[in-house]
């Protein structure tokens, strides 16, 4: 059968994105105050692992929090959350949930989207150094001078970005939804799509819109070459492959699709909860996974019979892996550290990601 997350046709030509490749700029996590903290704290660096479990298993109760972890989260931490998503089902959750205490287990830019949605809330995060080299590649004054070269133009902003650059679109979306929205604008408007240019030429394709890129790219997923891919799959002939679409490859992989050199049955554009739904659904016995290692704790746990192979051992989030166990428990223990958005950027923010929310 074929691979309905595909186009029913590739075309060959790329658009090229109209604006020139910027610097990057990648925050540092190389020793953030929040591991000083920690390695500081009289209490802290003296307990175990089992003992860090307990206090936190305590004190989320005491305080009625709710312990949100993305699925690049180090396992410990995923398996400790009460729910474990992508940034959209991560998004969603806190905007239902009844906790009065958040407790964000993912990047600063997450986080900040769960304080817009609730405002009513207290939203912590156990390291607010964790940054992401996707959002760092764009600023809200960058969103402003470029909408002043197309102005006309729809803005759609991919939920990794911080919020003052979000309350500068029109649109939010994630890599989950980035199709349906874009879907949604009206054939004649132009569109700004930013940060991530490897989504955007996905979207392009799928969509068959043309869309200007942001040259913005997720320096884990940037690393993805489309050659490791093709020989994973030659390596498993039986596996499914599971890509992400920040993907630097996913471009070359679609060609790689219409060539021939990759199986159209078997190769898969997800987001990371896409991915956990693929899992539970396909019946393929290995899934080769081509996204941040993190996931395959989230995939091994959907279905464990199955075997999960990373196609790049080495794709890490240093960002993602900032959030320990000390620093989630001395986030509870101390309620820090608080995110909060001023209340003029937020409003412009919620309106993008509320026009999101309603075309899931
Ligand atoms: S994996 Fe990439 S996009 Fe995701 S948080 Fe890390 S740097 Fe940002």
């Amino acid at each position: 059968m074929r691979n309905p997350t595909l186009p029913e046709e590739l075309t060959v030509q790329v658009e090229l994105p109209t604006i020139m490749p910027r610097s990057k700029r990648r925050p540092s996590v190389l020793r953030t105050e929040a591991q000083q903290a920690v390695e500081s704290d009289p209490e802290i660096p003296n307990l175990t692992e089992a003992e860090l479990i307990e206090r936190i298993q305590h004190l989320r109760k005491e305080r009625n929090a709710i312990i949100l972890a993305h699925n690049y989260q180090l396992p410990i931490i995923q398996d400790l959350a009460d729910f474990v998503g992508d940034s959209l089902q991560l998004s969603q959750q806190a905007a239902k949930t009844d906790a009065p205490l958040i407790v964000f287990c993912g990047v600063h830019f997450m986080a900040e989207t769960a304080a817009i949605l609730c405002p009513d809330k207290k939203v912590l995060i156990p390291d607010p150094e964790a940054g992401c080299s996707l959002a760092a590649t764009i600023t809200a004054e960058e969103v402003r001078q470029w909408k002043q070269q197309h102005l006309d133009g729809v803005v759609v902003a991919y939920v990794n970005t911080d919020a003052d650059v979000k309350a500068e679109a029109d649109y939010c979306c994630t890599s989950s939804n980035a199709v349906k929205v874009v879907q949604a604008i009206p054939e004649d408007k132009e569109i700004l799509f930013l940060p991530d240019m490897f989504l955007g030429l996905y979207v392009q394709r799928m969509t068959g819109r043309k869309i200007h890129l942001w040259m913005g790219e997720c320096h884990v997923h940037a690393g993805f070459r489309a050659e490791d891919i093709v020989n994973a799959m030659h390596a498993y002939p039986d596996a499914d492959l599971l890509l992400h679409p920040e993907c630097g490859c996913v471009s070359q992989c679609m060609f790689a699709l219409a060539e021939g050199d990759l199986p159209q049955e078997r190769t898969f554009v997800h987001s990371t909860g896409g991915m956990v739904r693929h899992v539970r659904d396909s019946s393929a016995p290995i899934h080769l996974v081509a996204t941040e290692v993190g996931m395959l704790h989230r995939l091994k746990k959907e279905a464990p019979q199955k075997q999960f192979i990373p196609v790049k051992g080495d794709a890490i989030c240093e960002y993602m892996k900032t959030i320990t166990l000390p620093k989630l428990y001395r986030s509870l223990r101390d309620e820090v550290y608080e995110v909060r958005v001023p209340e003029e950027i937020a409003q412009r923010a919620r309106r993008a990601i509320d026009r999101m929310l309603e075309v899931v």
